[in-house]
């Protein structure tokens, strides 16, 4: 699903862009996702062959465009991977402390509500989740969490059942997937309440992710690439409070992409291969301690803004 976008302005702040940094062939794209997940991308970008990555210098945004996001057959492949969708999450540990006792909160990306699940269980909370087409079934005994699939008046629907307006908007690990975050986070204030709390996540592609561009961190999959400066940013360009900005430490089956990604920067930097060998097999060692990788960024960063 292709949006259209105006090309020369930035897709959150809407300033100019400059030209785009890398374009991509759709049937490179294609062959990688074939390679690496054996699913096949291609039916997703219809007509467009060559997909642009631009960036924004003020926001640090970086997206693509024609911003082609995954269809719910696309997700539903994805689904069958068993680390996909995941019922624990760093930043639901964070995010748990920012949820007041007995708030209503909304979650956007909800996959199968385990987040909804905790916060309603250890807080009291009112939920709601907000899914978007992907065919995530709850399971058996889950059914009892509210539900509402995205789609035509969405934030109608939202304060149809909290009219006071929503004291927490959750969003993990989904800013990256949308098409057009700055639409997404203008329909976030329209639902909650004066003082309530944005809670978001995204992969930090300030972090290691930078230095190896993951086939998952490209479309149809990841539209958007989110750095701590733009989510600074969001809170300049919407008159939010940035209350709170955390690294998650490296995880431990994010081991293998940082080291992957640490001998790309070494390579880069010129270190014979002999010395990357040796490296790696010492990094290999300390990392398997969590005493270790807790001083180590990893995939994600978590923000908290106040409305
Ligand atoms: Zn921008």
């Amino acid at each position: 699903m292709a949006e259209s976008i105006d090309e020369s302005s930035c897709i959150l702040c809407g300033r100019p862009s400059a030209p785009p940094r890398e374009t991509f062939s759709v049937d490179e794209l294609t062959e990688d996702w074939r390679r690496s997940f054996a699913v096949d991308v291609r039916p997703e970008f219809a007509n467009i062959t060559m997909v642009s990555l631009y960036h924004c210098s003020f926001c640090d945004l970086d997206f693509f465009i024609p911003a082609v996001t995954g269809s719910s057959e696309f997700y539903g492949e994805l689904a069958k991977f068993p680390w996909y969708y995941m019922s624990d999450k760093w930043e639901f540990s964070m995010a748990e402390k920012d949820v007041p006792h007995r708030a209503s909160l909304v979650e956007f990306g909800c996959g199968k509500g385990d987040f909804l699940k905790r916060v309603r269980s250890r807080k009291k909370a009112d939920v709601l989740g907000v899914e978007l087409g992907t065919p995530v079934v709850p399971e058996s005994g889950e059914r009892d969490i509210p539900m509402m699939r995205a789609g035509e008046g969405l934030t109608r629907r939202i304060r149809g059942v909290f009219p006071k307006g929503v004291d927490v908007v959750c969003a993990f690990q989904f800013l990256e997937h949308a098409a057009n975050p700055r639409a997404f986070i203008e329909d976030v204030l329209s639902v909650l309440r004066p003082g309530g709390r944005l809670l978001i996540s995204v992969p930090n592609d300030a972090g290691f992710l930078k230095d190896i561009r993951p086939t998952l961190h490209t479309p149809p999959h990841h539209v958007t690439r989110w750095s701590p400066r733009t989510l600074e940013a969001v809170a300049e360009q919407f008159a939010l409070t940035l209350d709170h900005l955390a690294y998650e430490p490296l995880a431990r089956y994010h081991r293998e992409l940082w080291l992957a990604a640490y001998v790309a920067r070494a390579r880069s930097l010129g270190v014979s291969p002999l010395e990357q060998k040796f490296r790696m097999t010492m990094l290999s060692f300390f990392l398997k301690s969590h005493l270790i990788r807790r001083w180590i960024r990893g995939h994600t960063i978590y923000a908290r803004y106040t409305v």
